[in-house]
């Protein structure tokens, strides 16, 4: 079955998933093949676009922007371009400063707007898109993230990083000539982004059962399935090879539909999430360069992959003994650093403050009940 066919199966499936979550019908088209993008300047013009918007920086300009821009040009149509500017180190940041020059560059006439890159232009163009109401365009430059095909955008707002819900992609050109010319580094992330599901499906259980918190089996299954297939392809994905990198992708790309699905990023983000997300706001504060998302998520997936089991063998309650099922920390770090992705939180950059704090604060950053909430609101109370 292609990408398409499987949607069209877990949405007939979710329709009828009495687990209590809305649905969301997932409408959306995926070309995920060599070649993708040469697909674009004809889906413009069966939707009728005349005049589009292309989102790009430095890097993707060169990887795929550059390509695009000609491609729809030579179709005829009229193209508004927006090179974002990197900030001093050399970075692009989901802030207020990014979305409002992403704002500005979008006008009125424009019918749709296309981001072509990573992660950080994808969530400010899809909220863009979803303020200016206008349908948002994905051409992927690496593997490095479950994001692209989610509602959900991720910025930093008033130093604060929050996730609010925005637009899914109208389609995804998902080029594997281009995934594969990613830097390792970029596709390594992807994999740790990955690899965090097994603490966020686990934390899911937790959730449901300690939390009484909606747990929807068909997101479930969809999220497993993407991580498993991961793990068995892991040493073609070390390799870099097309084969490896198309894996990932797909499984990048399910794992986003599993959280547009329920309109939900609990099977994908977990108390891993968590620690990532305070660890990234940990080192903007201290004026430390950013670090690949995937690459915190793999790091915080092992760290408190360590807690977890602990929890398991200590606490007693019968509802943590999912986290005995989970891969040792040393599996999970042996994985990440056969990938090519940081194993330490030395090589991220993080000091053990940081990675203190980050365990003592990351449970209130969501009201979702985690082994990290039971471990800092149950346990550290009746220790303190
Ligand atoms: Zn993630
Ligand atoms: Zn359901």
């Amino acid at each position: 079955m292609n990408m398409n066919e499987r949607i069209a199966a877990w949405n007939e499936e979710a329709q009828q998933c009495a687990c209590g979550h809305q649905h969301r019908v997932v409408d959306m088209l995926i070309h995920l093949e060599a070649g993708a993008i040469q697909r674009l300047p004809g889906y413009l013009s069966e939707q009728g676009y005349r005049q589009v918007t292309v989102v790009y920086d430095r890097h993707t300009f060169r990887a795929a922007g550059s390509d695009v821009l000609s491609s729809i040009r030579e179709a005829g149509m009229h193209v508004d371009e927006i090179a974002l500017p990197e900030n001093r180190t050399g970075d692009i940041i989901a802030d207020e400063a990014a979305i409002v020059q992403v704002m500005l560059g979008v006008r009125l006439e424009s019918q749709a707007v296309i981001a072509v890159g990573s992660g950080t232009i994808h969530d400010l163009v899809r909220f863009v898109c979803s303020k200016m109401n206008k349908p948002f365009l994905s051409i992927p430059t690496a593997a490095s993230v479950d994001g692209f095909t989610s509602a959900g955008a991720p910025l930093i707002v008033s130093g604060i990083k929050q996730t609010f819900q925005a637009v899914p992609p109208e389609a995804i050109f998902a080029d594997m000539n281009i995934l594969e010319q990613a830097p390792q580094v970029m596709t390594a992330a992807g994999f740790g982004d990955m690899l965090g599901k097994y603490t966020s499906l686990a934390d899911w259980i937790v959730s449901r059962d300690l939390g009484g918190e909606p747990f929807c089996p068909v997101a479930y299954r969809m999220t497993e399935e993407a991580l498993h297939t991961c793990i068995d392809h892991v040493q073609a994905i070390a390799e870099g090879r097309a084969e490896g990198v198309a894996v990932l992708m797909d499984a990048l790309i399910v794992s986003g539909i599993s959280m547009l699905i329920i309109d939900h990023s609990r099977p994908a983000s977990g108390g891993e999430h968590h620690l990532s997300h305070i660890l990234e706001m940990d080192l903007m504060q201290a004026g430390e360069r950013p670090v690949l998302h995937g690459a915190k998520v793999g790091v915080a997936c092992a760290l408190i992959t360590v807690k977890y089991k602990e929890l398991a063998q200590t606490s007693g309650e019968q509802v943590f003994g999912i986290y005995d099922q989970l891969p040792e920390a040393s599996q999970l770090i042996a994985w990440l650093e056969q990938v090519g992705g940081p194993v330490t939180t030395e090589q991220l950059g993080v000091t053990p403050e940081m990675v203190e704090h980050a365990f003592n604060t990351a449970h209130t950053l969501r009201p979702r009940y985690t082994g990290l909430r039971y471990i800092n609101e149950v346990l550290n109370t009746r220790l303190g």
